[in-house]
């Protein structure tokens, strides 16, 4: 029986940085993944903070390296209201740019990367079974053959994402307080990207609020283009291979016909209700990170963001651990990680409600709260010297009431 210090569950974007980060600190760390690799995953704008994870676990160069889409800032459009963020003017000190990946690019070259610094990353391993104790984890794993094995760890980290592996076989998950929705996408050529939209993410917001667009240019001119909407919606678009959805896209008004004579590089994928959280993210043994512990919703882009700040906290963590040092999982790592989530989740819910909506297609934003509102959106959601985030759970909804109270005097003194 193989025996080593570290399994982390999943090659994506959580486990390659908590993988990576070990083997840096000397550590025996083996990954096991599902898929064969490159394969798709959903969730292809970046935010700028996940460079400073990426780079502390020293994968940030191999990234560099596939001249991916930058992205300098993100535009939210809404009928003929229109709002654009730039991360170069933000409250928060750090990044000002990033990438959008084709995610079977992107996570490939994260994995091989890993690979290339030492860590056993094996491929079409889906683990079945696992036992945990205070220090012996027991795993067990089919490979492509159908073959059953077993490894012994020190820890674990759960990274399967969307498998949710340790959640479900040890009964961790919690439904989310968000109604359930869903997404329809596809990857289309597209050449009116300049003229229309130029090559930052474009977010359109429709159906009062309940249903929204997003245009994620790629460097190759392939632009990711997807609904999101509730569950009902997004099944009817989804019915007779895409053909509501291919419809909508071709001929949506405020994409100004950006995509009507467009190809569709692979038939429409849905994915429905995926918003879920945990009851608790660690135990005896065991870690979670990534979209093992919860996902919110994919309006802001936090997704990644969030994998590779929890993949790097808990591998920090499970060093503190193994290297012999107590440590306080609740408060050094569950409490962080659901700090920055709640904030988020104040967001989302504004978004739904249009009280975020209100307040950024306002035609007199100020500036400084356009800046404390970008920080937000450019991931550095752990900044308590934000209001925008310190005061997450209250601000959007009492500057919302304070900006429709205007408009209506402004209406009220123009007799309109
Ligand atoms: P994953 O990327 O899911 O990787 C987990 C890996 O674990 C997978 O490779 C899987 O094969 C493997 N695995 C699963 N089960 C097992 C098993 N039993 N054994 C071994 N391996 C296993 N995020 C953004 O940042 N930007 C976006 O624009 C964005 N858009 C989104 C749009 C939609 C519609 C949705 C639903 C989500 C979006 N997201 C976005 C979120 C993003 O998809 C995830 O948050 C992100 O992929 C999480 O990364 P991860 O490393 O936790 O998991």
């Amino acid at each position: 029986m193989q025996i080593v210090d570290v399994v982390v569950i999943g090659a994506g974007p959580a486990g390659s940085v908590a993988a990576s980060y070990l083997k840096k600190q000397g550590y025996h760390v083996t990954i096991l993944e599902k898929e064969k690799f490159p394969r798709f995953q959903i969730g292809e704008s970046l935010l700028p903070c996940c460079m400073e994870h990426l780079d502390e676990a020293g994968l940030l160069d191999a990234v560099r390296e596939r001249h991916f889409q930058k992205k300098t800032g993100a535009a939210f459009v809404k009928g003929d209201k229109h709002c654009e963020f730039f991360f170069s003017d933000q409250f928060t000190e750090g990044w000002t740019w990033t990438w959008q990946v084709k995610r079977a690019d992107f996570d490939n070259t994260l994995a091989e990367a890993t690979k290339a610094k030492g860590v056993d990353v094996n491929f079409e391993c889906e683990v079945t079974r696992v036992t945990c104790s205070a220090d012996q984890q027991h795993l067990e794993y089919v490979d492509q053959d159908g073959q059953s094995h077993s490894i012994t760890s020190r820890f674990i980290i759960d990274s399967s994402g969307y498998g949710r592996v340790l959640p479900r076989l040890f009964d961790l998950s919690k439904p989310s307080a968000f109604s359930p929705r869903g997404a329809i996408f596809s990857h289309l050529e597209d050449s009116n990207r300049t003229e229309i939209a130029g090559s930052n993410i474009f977010v359109h917001s429709f159906d009062n609020n309940r249903s929204w667009i997003w245009a994620i240019p790629f460097s190759d001119g392939s632009t990711s283009v997807g609904i999101v909407s509730d569950k009902e919606k997004i099944m009817e678009l989804a019915e007779e291979g895409g053909a509501g959805y291919k419809d909508f896209i071709r001929n949506f008004e405020d994409l100004h016909g950006r995509f009507r004579q467009s190809e569709f590089r692979f038939e429409p994928r849905h994915i429905l209700g995926y918003s879920i959280g945990v009851t608790k993210m660690f135990g005896e043994g065991f870690v979670l990170s990534g979209n093992s512990t919860e996902f919110l919703d994919p309006i802001f882009s936090s997704g990644v963001t969030f994998a590779t700040a929890s993949g790097l906290l808990s591998a920090k963590m499970t060093h503190k651990h193994l290297s012999g040092q107590p440590v306080d999982w609740t408060r050094e790592y569950e409490e962080v990680i659901q700090r920055g989530i709640d904030v988020f989740r104040s967001y989302v819910t504004g978004w739904y409600s249009g009280d975020f909506q209100t307040i950024i297609f306002a035609d007199d934003i100020n500036k400084d709260i356009k800046k404390q509102i970008c920080s937000v959106l450019a991931g550095y959601v752990w900044d308590q010297s934000n209001p925008f985030v310190k005061k997450h759970n209250t601000i959007l909804p009492t500057l919302a009431k304070v900006v429709r109270m205007n408009q209506r005097t402004l209406a009220a003194e123009s007799g309109s």
